[in-house]
């Protein structure tokens, strides 16, 4: 851990190398009778120091990977700005870009599928090298012997084939390959999540060296929180294309401020089954990132969730319910009507969510529920019965639905060193998250 502080000390003290301004990275979207775009990546800000590792975490489909490759222009940004060294590299084309690209570079996931079979090792990793046109025949030939030296291979390595070496070699060819320009800037996009835990440690001993070796800027992008812990400065925690905590790693691991990052924190596995821990479950799964809700990206999900005053006094497990009823009518009203369905409502037969009426008592049988609560609900139940989902959908959201639901939060910074969590607790106004998150907390 000495090391990863050492670094930290260094990095903090560096100059910005890339500069993420409102970055958007859409797909789809365009034309009249297009589903809305999905948002991958909805207006993200942060700078990646030179020489640090900067960590990428959150669930799958939060967006980490479409991040990664706007970054080297792998993917044409929607909208925002990517700087390096000041440079806007979004705007760059035709040559200039292609000069650029030499000094961002990407290692994928899996070095099974990232690596051209039918090419021998040595011209996997000259082929970048070709394409610049990089010096003469002979010299790129002595840079690939050279290279798979650096990733612990050997020269005899060169005309042998993918297939014939296991998954910790084969990242190792992907690695080398992406030394070849000399570049600045690496994108790790999950470098060692395919690998046998024994292997994983080498190669990340492999990436630190490199990364000491030839100051090398890494964003390093996984699912595995422990590695991330290990390896980055700095960590950026992701949640349906927004960034919903960033800073210094050691200090946020040891004290979350976000909703989103305590509850994917209190899910790693402990060492020790005997520390207790207090893990929170979140409820349901992430919304479509084609249709992400008004206000936090989170806010479908947060056990912290800011409850309007009007039902400050409506019992907890009742307002769950609420909150659960909320949950099935969101995803009904995602559900597009089929032709016998459309034909149905109009002929005022529609019965498709009948079972609503079970629904609702499966989840408030045996609770307090207050007159208005109960005249709101069947009100929106009437409305799903009547094949209007949507409907229901945005009057429960009025009536029941706070700041969260329907404002998107601002990034707050919450600690000396400028860490910053993007959540309405952190308003003077509302309790602090973490005395709200300990009742959900199971202490299993
Ligand atoms: P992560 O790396 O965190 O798993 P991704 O960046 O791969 O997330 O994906 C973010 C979202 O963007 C997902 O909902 C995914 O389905 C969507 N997505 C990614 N690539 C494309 C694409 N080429 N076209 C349409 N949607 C995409």
């Amino acid at each position: 851990m000495s090391n990863a502080i050492e670094r930290k000390q260094t990095a903090a003290s560096g100059e910005t190398l890339v500069d993420v301004q409102d970055l958007k990275k859409y797909y789809g979207g365009n034309g009249f009778f297009a589903p809305p775009p999905v948002k991958a990546v909805d207006t993200v800000n942060f700078e990646i120091k030179r020489g640090e590792t900067f960590g990428l975490v959150g669930e799958s489909g939060s967006g980490k990977s479409t991040l990664g490759r706007t970054l080297v222009r792998l993917e044409q940004a929607t909208d925002g700005s990517v700087s390096f060294d000041g440079t806007d590299i979004t705007e760059l084309s035709g040559s200039e870009l292609k000069k650029w690209r030499s000094n961002a570079q990407m290692v994928f996931q899996d070095p099974e599928s990232s690596l051209n079979d039918r090419m021998t090792v040595g011209e996997i990793i000259r082929e970048p090298l070709d394409a610049h046109g990089w010096k003469t025949k002979s010299e790129r030939r002595e840079r690939v012997t050279e290279l798979l030296s650096e990733v612990g291979l050997r020269e005899e390595h060169y005309f042998r084939y993918p297939h014939q070496f296991s998954g910790g070699q084969r990242q190792r060819i992907g690695i080398a390959r992406a030394l070849a320009l000399e570049p600045e800037f690496i994108v790790l996009d999950e470098p060692v999540s395919a690998l046998d835990v024994s292997v994983q440690a080498k190669i990340i001993t492999l990436l630190e060296d490199l990364q000491e070796e030839f100051d090398l800027t890494y964003l390093f992008i996984a699912h595995d929180l422990s590695v991330v812990r290990h390896i980055c400065d700095r960590v950026a925690v992701m949640y349906l294309g927004k960034i919903m905590e960033i800073g210094d790693t050691e200090e946020l691991y040891e004290d979350p401020q976000n909703p989103y990052t305590q509850a994917l924190l209190s899910a790693i596995p402990r060492p020790d089954p005997t520390v207790t821990i207090d893990r929170i479950t979140l409820p349901g799964t992430p919304p479509s990132p084609r249709d992400p809700p008004q206000g936090c990206q989170f806010s479908t999900r947060c056990p912290a969730k800011i409850r309007p005053e009007a039902y400050a006094d409506v019992p907890d497990e009742t307002w769950d319910a609420v909150e659960q009823l909320r949950e099935v009518i969101r995803e009904r009203s995602r559900m597009s009507l089929s032709a016998t369905d459309q034909m149905r409502k109009r002929l005022g037969r529609f019965s498709r969510f009948d079972d609503i009426d079970e629904t609702v008592e499966d989840l408030f049988e045996e609770l307090s529920v207050p007159q208005a609560v109960q005249d709101h609900v069947q009100h929106a139940v009437e409305l799903v019965k009547d094949g209007e989902p949507e409907e229901a959908r945005t009057y429960l959201r009025d009536e029941f639905g706070g700041v969260c639901d329907t404002t998107r939060p601002d990034h707050h910074q919450v600690s000396a060193s400028g860490r910053e969590s993007y959540c309405h607790r952190h308003d003077a106004e509302y309790d602090d998250v973490t005395a709200v998150l300990s009742k959900y907390s199971d202490g299993a």
